[in-house]
């Protein structure tokens, strides 16, 4: 199923500040909330689609990269996480949203319910350099990250052993605690996260000797990340649970891969097109000869007809690059470029003078050879 343009979920415009978003969400959030419709499952959808929309939006970060490159920017093929956003995240989300007005009372209880025992662990950042043969072709790298782990004593519970834990005697084991507040709407049940257990329902009485009860250590993952064909050089791509491991069991948090593309030895990239700059002597451009071009996969041999002006552009088809966002490759484009000799014998000298002032060495630009500016026109328009 194709989906649908955030904008368009929300119903605002590309230039919409961060209240309008928000606004906008509250709204499509309270006419969807499960709570109000049980057992529909097409609210449900709805209901994730604008939780998905809003993540990505309010997100000044993920909003730039979806209104560069859409849905692709946010998840490409290789496995990344960024759209399909799970209830539980939609209901942490709503902490931030709606924690501070009376909206909390229809959502209070879930957030409770849903909350995780520990905190959420950090996100991590790696940069990830690849040649442009790698991004031709989309690669799987294997990368040690070095990052908080579970600790390995505990299984980072946090806690010594299984005796000591025990239930959270203020919440009773539930990890939220009611309370009845009166507010403009009447009486409104607000449900709120333990402040004794923060939510875990659980106490240590006990910390495990190893971690001191944070239920985290140093330690190394050595993680595939798969990379899709045709990335660009400053994207980011995020792995969802990758990053850091949360305090006291709670959830990890997400690795987040820098693109960086190294230098080729002879081609040049331009979005899809890859461009190479190919010199060749006059007596060659106006003979005609054959010539081999290096491209992103292999040597390639072209015939260069008699009378090339320099400047000429060439174009093999499909030999560029994938897209992350679009089906189809982009071409290789060969820029011609006359190399003048900067010194010559005297018979070379001789032999120059000879042609030099014949009537076919004059210079006579006809329809087909184009200018500088036309070729751009051309070049642009392709
Ligand atoms: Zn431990
Ligand atoms: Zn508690």
């Amino acid at each position: 199923m194709a989906k649908r343009d955030f904008y368009e979920v929300l119903g605002v415009g590309k230039d919409a500040d961060e209240s309008t978003v928000k606004k906008a969400y509250r709204k499509i959030a309270m006419q969807f909330h499960p709570d109000r419709n049980p057992d529909n499952k097409e609210a449900e959808e709805k209901f994730k689609e604008a939780a998905e929309a809003y993540e990505v939006l309010s997100d000044a970060d993920k909003k730039a990269r979806y209104d560069r490159f859409g849905h692709a920017g946010l998840s490409g093929n290789g496995g990344f996480s960024g759209g399909g956003m799970s209830m539980d995240d939609i209901f942490q989300q709503f902490g931030d949203i709606f924690g501070d007005s009376p909206f909390e009372s229809f959502f209070g209880s879930r957030g409770g319910q849903q909350r995780s025992s520990g905190q959420r662990g950090s996100n991590l950042r790696i940069r990830v350099g690849l040649t442009l043969e790698e991004i031709a072709n989309g690669v799987t790298k294997k990368i040690k990250v070095k990052k908080r782990v579970n600790c390995d004593q505990c299984s980072g519970t946090g806690a010594k052993d299984t005796q000591s834990v025990k239930t959270c005697s203020t919440c009773g084991g539930s990890g939220y605690v009611r309370q009845v507040r009166s507010t403009f709407l009447g009486q409104m049940q607000t449900t709120t996260v333990c402040p004794t257990c923060s939510g875990a329902g659980k106490q240590i009485t006990d910390p495990c000797t190893k971690c001191k009860g944070d239920g985290r250590m140093m330690g190394a993952e050595t993680i595939e990340i798969e990379i899709p064909g045709g990335v660009e050089d400053g994207m980011q791509l995020s792995m969802r649970g990758r990053g850091n491991a949360g305090l006291k069991g709670g959830p990890a948090g997400d690795l987040l891969i820098n693109i960086e593309e190294k230098q080729h030895p002879h081609l040049k990239r331009d979005g899809k097109n890859l461009i190479y700059d190919l010199y060749m002597n006059f007596a060659d451009a106006a003979l005609g000869t054959s010539v081999e071009v290096p491209t992103i996969s292999g040597k390639v041999k072209i015939k260069i007809p008699a009378g090339t002006q320099g400047g000429k552009i060439f174009r093999l088809k499909q030999k560029g690059l994938p897209s992350v966002q679009s089906y189809g490759k982009g071409d290789q484009l060969i820029h011609v470029n006359i190399w003048t000799p900067k010194k010559m014998s005297d018979k070379e000298k001789k032999l120059m003078e000879t042609i030099r002032d014949s009537e076919n060495f004059k210079p006579q630009p006809g329809k087909s050879d184009k200018g500088f500016f036309e070729r751009m026109k051309d070049y642009f328009k392709s």
